[in-house]
């Protein structure tokens, strides 16, 4: 049996065709949503994403303000933007393109965005609320993979989710997203031994390492659910995931390619996070 694919392509269309329709709507009531992304230096890789935030902002309607600093800048300086930003009644996002140079520290630029305005949600309050089910803006790729199994109607309550990769932006969040979801979690990361005796177990497999073919066919329980978070470029200079694709799907029920997958669902979801913002930002003032 062929695993069927989760088009997070397609999926994400959908939803930016919805969400036009909200932001057009939010308009004519006089309520502008408004994202500001930050991006410092030349970083090819960042310039390409930022460079997609915004042309996703401009397809939905939203209004975006693109800062740029040199790879120079001082911490100093970035924070005092960031600061301006967080009071700017125009700008209900703010998304600060990461990795920052050395001298620049990254927890330090997180903690100053506004929590209202942290649609990333890597603030500790973003992050500290989800941990206690309060509502919060969740990071961006957890939150896509939670609406693409959604979308093809994979249930999560009761299943075992096998989380592969522990960062602070995929991994951790997407196991108390998870949690949240009444999924059993276990969490794995580079110290877990033998790899493959928890990923046989997965009833949705989440990889997300960055390490291309980390996951063949036989690490996979047959019948699974196969979410391959993973970007790696192979010899070929191709976009890869972590998972050996073309074995993993003769196995699984479902899987995520690479490129077209978990990809967009990230993009998306930060436009998703910004009409939230601005919501609750229009919904504040009115007078009550
Ligand atoms: P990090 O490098 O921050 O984290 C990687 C994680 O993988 C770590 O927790 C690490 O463990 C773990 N790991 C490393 N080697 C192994 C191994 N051999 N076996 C098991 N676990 C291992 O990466 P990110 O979370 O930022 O990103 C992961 C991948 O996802 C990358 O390819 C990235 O490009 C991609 N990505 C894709 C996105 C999308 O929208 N599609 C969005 C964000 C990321 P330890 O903690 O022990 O070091």
């Amino acid at each position: 049996m062929t695993a069927q694919l989760i088009d997070g392509k397609g999926i994400a269309g959908a939803k930016r065709l919805a969400m036009k329709a909200t932001v057009e709507k939010l308009k004519s009531e006089g309520m502008v949503p408004g994202l500001a992304v930050i991006l410092v230096g030349e970083n090819p890789a960042s310039q390409s994403y930022v460079k997609g935030k915004i042309r996703d902002c401009k397809e939905v309607g939203i209004y975006s303000e693109l800062v740029r600093f040199p790879e120079s800048v001082s911490e100093a300086e970035l924070l005092d933007e960031i600061r301006k930003l967080n009071e700017k009644d125009s700008i209900h996002g703010i998304l600060v393109q990461l990795p920052l140079p050395k001298q620049i520290s990254e927890r330090k630029v997180i903690q100053t965005i506004s929590p209202a305005k942290d649609v990333d949600g890597f603030h500790p309050i973003s992050l500290g609320k989800m941990m206690t089910g309060q509502d919060s803006f969740v990071p961006c790729t957890p939150a896509g993979i939670i609406e693409m199994l959604q979308a093809v109607n994979v249930q999560i309550a009761g299943k075992h989710v096998v989380i592969v990769g522990r960062s602070n932006i995929v991994g951790k969040p997407a196991s108390l997203l998870f949690l949240n979801h009444n999924a059993t979690v276990t969490i794995c990361h580079s110290k877990t031994t033998p790899l493959a005796q928890y990923t046989k177990q997965a009833d949705v497999l989440v990889v997300a390492v960055g390490h291309a073919g980390l996951i063949s066919a036989e690490d996979i329980k047959p019948g699974a659910v196969v979410i391959d978070v993973g970007m790696n470029r192979n010899a070929a200079g191709r976009l890869v995931g972590d998972v050996e694709f073309e074995e993993a799907k003769e196995k699984a029920s479902f899987i995520t390619p690479v490129p077209g997958g978990v990809g967009p669902m990230t993009r998306v979801m930060l436009l998703e996070n910004t009409l939230k913002a601005a919501r609750n930002f229009f919904m504040e003032r009115e007078p009550h």
